[in-house]
């Protein structure tokens, strides 16, 4: 690729409302543009990115086995009725009617619609095992689209899916894929973290996240110093003991005596939660700065919710806040700047009498009486307790007996499900065993964050100057740049025949032959990453050597042809 003929428009200033290092060198380098919120244009420079990180995922899926497909975006509600989901999956489905007034969401994700073609598609124990991956475009209405295409609300995903005749059978595939990730991870050339994960809106039993290491991270991750045991924070506060052993373990490690579970909430209020009810967060106000409001945030099963909050003892006090006192409220409190939907997120008040509740920060059901896929600082504001628990945790003896714990930030980029039979059985998809009989397939699923991922693996590799990609992922692994302001014929010719020797060894080159002042051109490599350079002037060539720097290397090098072509294979 010659630059010239490229379209790269980088900027020096840093965008105003973009929060993190990724959003922001993103935006400068021009690989992204925002269209309006959590939605996002990849550049020509972006996309080639994007493609490398897709490659990488899609060539060890099928080295792994997996068959690749592809499934629409827009899915019919019927098939979301049928396992439920159309009304529990909660704000993230953006739902959408058609001329004719039929009912659609733009996929968050596709175990129905996989299960749907699986039910068509299978009819034998032989077909089995399978596993069908995508790559493909998501769209999640997050209550708060932040960071850039980290948190978008449109994005690609590599969502695969598997069928099992028998239990054992997922248990290998789950282990087959929790390795490809592994691989996956290593080869985008990231630093990352298996860790036990909880299950959210998917569900099924067994779970691990894959998280990317940076300070930046949406979520806290515990880790033993001496062992391989690592938790995400959002599971050791969601599992409710004796639900998951080392989960519930991981909760007591990090329960404080302000921490709250739901079912302490629940006891001291006298209720018993509903199992159906999917996601429920007790935010307390502080009492003496704000005595009148205690808020409760109920997402996801209204109607049980509604019940159960009747049931509260002083429940004259409570009545459903009006959708101006809710933003009113959440226009108060920093950090929760989510949009507001009054028919599927309910908001309680209370007033004086019982802000004595305003201490039970946290707490949730679902199965377990849990906070399901609710994270601090990205969906609720992350109350000072939150560090009190962090606090508390690093150092512990961790909870499998090996070493203590620490605590790092991460960022989820892959998590691989056991799901069981229950999409399935939901939606009757059932194979012909040996003897002839209908059996319930298991399923696993794996999802990748295929654009969350060039985000993530800039949190990990930049510097003051911009992006330093690992080379699997680069836009070009080299850019060969011409400094040649008098236009001395042999200086661009040495520079042409050097990005094509380049090209033929195989390295994806870029020729920076925009004539451009060598500062000016510099700074451009810099800021988009490239981790290779190679100098071409006139000045070199008189010399008979050409300027080779790695980007994070901090002199140049003056080096012959063959060398500096060397150092970039
Ligand atoms: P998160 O906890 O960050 O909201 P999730 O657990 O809801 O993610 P999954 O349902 O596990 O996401 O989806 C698989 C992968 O898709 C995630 O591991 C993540 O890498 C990616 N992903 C999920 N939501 C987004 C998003 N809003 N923007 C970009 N990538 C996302
Ligand atoms: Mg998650
Ligand atoms: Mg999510
Ligand atoms: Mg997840």
């Amino acid at each position: 690729m010659r630059l010239s003929q490229f379209h790269l428009r980088t900027t020096k200033e840093t965008p105003a409302d973009a929060d993190v290092a990724s959003q922001q060198l993103m935006l400068r380098a021009g690989m992204i543009r925002k269209l309006a919120v959590g939605l996002y244009t990849w550049s020509p420079l972006g996309l080639r990115v994007l493609r490398k990180v897709e490659r990488i995922v899609r060539e060890e899926m099928s080295a792994a086995g997996a068959i690749e497909m592809l499934m629409p975006s827009v899915q019919p509600r019927e098939l979301w009725e049928e396992t439920g989901r159309w009304e529990k999956f909660g704000g993230q489905l953006l739902k959408i009617k058609d001329r004719k007034d039929a009912w659609y969401c733009y996929g968050p994700t596709h175990e129905e619609v996989i299960t749907d073609f699986a039910r068509q598609e299978l009819a034998s124990y032989k077909q089995l095992p399978v596993n069908f991956f995508q790559i493909q475009t998501k769209f999640r209405d997050e209550i708060r689209p932040r960071f850039g295409v980290m948190r978008a609300r449109e994005f690609l995903m590599k969502d695969a899916y598997s069928f099992h005749a028998t239990d054992e059978d997922l248990g290998r595939e789950y282990k087959n894929m929790y390795d490809t990730y592994g691989r996956i991870f290593t080869r985008l050339g990231l630093k990352f973290r298996a860790v036990f994960a909880d299950t959210g809106a998917i569900g099924g039993s067994a779970s691990h996240e894959f998280h990317v290491l940076a300070d930046s991270g949406e979520d806290a991750i515990a880790f033993s110093t001496g062992s391989d045991y690592a938790a995400n924070v959002e599971l050791a506060e969601a599992v409710s003991p004796g639900e998951r052993p080392a989960a519930a373990e991981a909760m007591r490690r990090v329960d404080t005596p302000t921490q709250k579970t739901c079912e302490d909430v629940a006891a001291l209020m006298g209720i018993t939660l509903a199992r159906t009810v999917k996601s429920v967060a007790m935010m307390g106000t502080d009492p003496e700065n704000n005595p009148r409001f205690v808020l409760a945030l109920v997402r996801g099963d209204h109607v049980v919710n509604e019940i159960k909050l009747s049931k509260l003892p002083g429940m004259s006090e409570y009545r459903l806040a009006t959708e101006a006192e809710i933003r009113d409220h959440l226009g108060a409190s920093p950090g929760f700047l989510g949009p507001v939907n009054a028919a599927r997120d309910i908001f309680v008040v209370a007033d004086r009498s019982v802000a004595a509740m305003a201490d039970f920060v946290v707490g949730a059901n679902a199965d377990g009486y849990h906070l399901a896929g609710v994270n601090f600082g990205r969906d609720l504001p992350e109350p000072a307790l939150v560090a009190d628990i962090r606090n508390a945790v690093e150092g512990d003896p961790s909870p499998d007996g090996h070493g203590t714990l620490g605590i790092a930030r991460g960022i989820e980029v892959g998590h691989v499900f056991q799901l069981g039979r229950k999409y399935a059985e939901a939606m009757k998809c059932t194979v012909l065993d040996e003897s002839g009989k209908a059996i319930t397939p298991a399923m696993g699923c794996y999802g990748i964050g295929v654009s969350r991922i060039v985000a993530a693996a800039i949190e990990q590799n930049h510097d003051a100057n911009g992006i330093i990609w690992p080379d699997a992922i680069a836009p070009w692994q080299v850019a060969v740049c011409v400094i040649n302001p008098k236009n001395v014929d042999a200086v661009d010719e040495a520079a042409q025949s050097l990005y094509q020797d380049l090209q033929r060894a195989g390295i994806d080159a870029v020729l920076d032959d925009r004539g451009l002042r060598a500062g000016q051109m510099f700074a451009d490599i810099e800021l988009i990453g490239i981790p290779h350079r190679i100098v071409v002037s006139e000045r070199g060539l008189q010399a008979g050597t050409y300027e080779y720097r790695h980007r994070r290397a901090s002199e140049a090098e003056q080096l012959d042809r063959d060398a500096a072509i060397a150092r970039v294979s």
